[in-house]
């Protein structure tokens, strides 16, 4: 199991995911971000609407930078 922060996929603060594969880690940082939003998070909104945005070809190098996070990631 790997661990990562908010921060390390492109958000705001420093709250910690665990999981098994990128993907569950991904789903659990999204969640978070969602969460943060609805508790009314300025930065994690604007982290959010960032990712949104993005041009297809950011969205990639942005996946592509948080995966090789992922695979940096010590293992817990
Ligand atoms: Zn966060």
């Amino acid at each position: 199991m790997k661990k990562m922060t908010c921060r390390a996929l492109g958000g705001p603060c420093d709250a910690e995911f665990t999981g098994d594969s990128f993907q569950e880690i991904g789903e659990k940082s999204h969640n978070h971000v969602m969460a943060e939003i609805n508790k009314g998070d300025a930065a994690h909104r604007a982290a959010a609407e960032k990712m949104r945005n993005a041009a297809p070809d950011e969205l990639k190098a942005m996946m592509e930078t948080f995966q090789r996070r992922y695979d940096d990631a010590p293992e817990v």
